[in-house]
């Protein structure tokens, strides 16, 4: 049975700085609730209350929505954030991305990837042979949007979080942004760290290796994070891949392996 979705965003700024977003995809029903939750996030932000928000609500044609499985889930502890970049760079060769390039991705998000130095509002795309940044607007980038866990994978996904020490909101959103972004047309794999001053962890996704948590990737206190979006895009497809990633609903109904630490 088809049920008819909402797509929920929410972007929140203080002064000129971008300071949270959020996306879902819900029922009517839904909405209601998980809008004045986004809106309480974006007031109680660590990184300063909102001086202006964005809210979205659209509706979404269910014939559009695709369906998905999550991310399966490992977890790599690391005893600095140094050593949780070199983690990264691993990984991300694991997934086609050449060390050169992965380095400069981590120079230019630990510089503030924005022009100005503070972090961007969605994320980098760079070209995964070249090395070059492709995003149209360097304050923007690309972000990722209309997608969800069903009410039931979401439960599932919390219980089995809950088990290795992961259960909090952090996880699982950035699991089902993963999820959409690898699943892209012509992305590689996805690497980030939040912008979040007090959240130090991060991940490196593909569909090979799933979501790679990393428990540390910045210094405390940082505030420049971000993600980058590693694609092989030739000529049209590079529109392919951000319609996919900002337009196309996706619905996931089924959670994958949470693995407990690997390191
Ligand atoms: P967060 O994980 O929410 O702390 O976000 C970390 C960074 O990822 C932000 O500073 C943005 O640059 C980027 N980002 C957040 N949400 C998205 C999204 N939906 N799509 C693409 N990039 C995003």
């Amino acid at each position: 049975m088809s049920i008819e979705l909402n797509s929920l965003r929410m972007r929140a700024e203080k002064g000129q700085r971008h300071i949270s977003g959020a996306e879902r995809l819900l029922s009517a029903e839904e909405v209601e609730q998980a809008a004045l939750q986004m809106l309480q996030r974006a007031l109680e932000h660590p990184r300063g209350r909102a001086e202006k928000i964005h809210l979205t609500i659209e509706a979404v044609c269910p014939g559009e929505v695709s369906r998905a499985k999550l991310l399966d889930l490992q977890n790599n502890r690391v005893t600095d954030w140094s050593a949780g970049r070199d983690v990264a760079v691993q990984l991300l060769a694991a997934a086609g991305v050449a060390r050169a390039v992965s380095v400069e991705a981590i120079n230019r998000l630990s510089q503030g990837a924005a022009p100005d130095g503070n972090s961007m509002r969605g994320a980098m795309l760079i070209n995964v042979e070249t090395g070059e940044r492709l995003e149209s607007d360097q304050y923007r980038g690309v972000r990722a949007s209309r997608m969800d866990l069903t009410a039931q994978a979401r439960l599932e996904l919390q219980q089995a979080l809950e088990r290795v020490g992961l259960n909090n909101s952090h996880v699982v959103e950035a699991m089902i942004l993963a999820t959409k972004v690898v699943l892209a047309p012509g992305a590689v794999a996805e690497l980030c760290w939040s912008d979040d001053p007090d959240y130090q962890a991060g991940y490196v996704a593909s569909r090979g290796l799933g979501y790679q948590r990393i428990s540390l990737l910045k210094p405390l206190g940082e505030e420049r994070g971000g993600r980058v979006f590693f694609v092989r895009c030739p000529g049209q497809s590079l529109t392919d891949l951000q319609v996919w990633l900002e337009k196309k609903p996706l619905l996931i109904d089924r959670i994958g392996q949470i693995f407990a630490d690997t390191v």
